[in-house]
């Protein structure tokens, strides 16, 4: 997930090196012919070449370096889809444009049942296979438009926009449902627990949003699992 496509990357570079080569070329004439004055000789072009390939290649390393380092803070090493900090920058966002423009939007919450168990029996690497795995099925399921992220260890969090309640439950019976049915490598069979809350307007909080999808989730968990419950 936005990771940086070859070809791009190749243009960053050849942008940068040309650029540089440019600029460097330009001051190099304007030395020799405006300060020295002397003649322009080859050294005049092929210096500020030298010269650009270097700092341009410096220039777009350290770029990529700094998108690089922008994908860490934002994105799950492990299952590469958003991670809470970058969460709550959404959903603050969100919270902005639905008390702005009266829009609504509601919040999933998820957990894997007995995931403890899962490591215990088959090792923490199967464990972390099948995190990747949950994730690739529930992102195949989310809308284009959802913002899906890793909340912590086996706790994953939707935001679906212009999404009430009603359509938001709908959303993560179906999720629940796929996660029940689908056959794990490895594991086999793994269900997971689900809660549900819609913004309330004006005096909803990102605090108690994430409250009320944290209890309707333990209410599912205590209803005995598998199941999605609302607040
Ligand atoms: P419940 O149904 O009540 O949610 O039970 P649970 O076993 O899923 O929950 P519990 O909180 O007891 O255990 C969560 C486990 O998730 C324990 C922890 O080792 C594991 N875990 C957390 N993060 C990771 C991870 O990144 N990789 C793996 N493999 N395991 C993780
Ligand atoms: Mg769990
Ligand atoms: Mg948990």
């Amino acid at each position: 997930m936005h990771r940086q496509i070859a070809p791009k990357k190749f243009l960053i570079y050849l942008l940068y090196t040309s650029l540089c080569c440019l600029l460097v070329a330009v001051l190099n004439i304007i030395h020799t012919r405006y300060i020295l004055k002397i003649e322009l000789s080859p050294e005049t072009f092929i210096i500020p070449v030298i010269a650009g390939l270097i700092f341009g290649l410096m220039m777009a390393h350290i770029k990529a370096l700094s998108a690089q380092l922008r994908e860490m803070a934002f994105t799950d090493s492990l299952t590469k889809i958003y991670n809470r900090l970058h969460f709550a920058h959404f959903l603050d966002a969100e919270i902005d444009k639905a008390k702005r423009y009266g829009t609504t939007f509601s919040i999933i919450f998820f957990d894997l049942d007995h995931f403890k168990l899962i490591n215990d029996t088959y090792g923490h690497q199967v464990g972390d296979e099948v995190l990747e795995q949950v994730t690739k099925l529930v992102d195949s399921m989310n809308r284009k438009a959802d913002i899906f992220a890793r909340y912590g260890g086996e706790e994953f969090i939707i935001l679906t926009p212009e999404t009430d309640i009603s359509g938001a439950m709908i959303h993560a019976e179906r999720l629940r449902d796929k996660i029940d049915k689908y056959n794990f490598k490895t594991v086999g069979h793994l269900t997971s627990s689900f809660g549900v809350t819609e913004f309330k307007g004006e005096n909803d909080s990102i605090e108690e949003l994430l409250d009320r999808a944290d209890i309707a989730l333990y209410q599912a968990k205590e209803l005995g699992r598998n199941r999605v419950e609302k607040a």
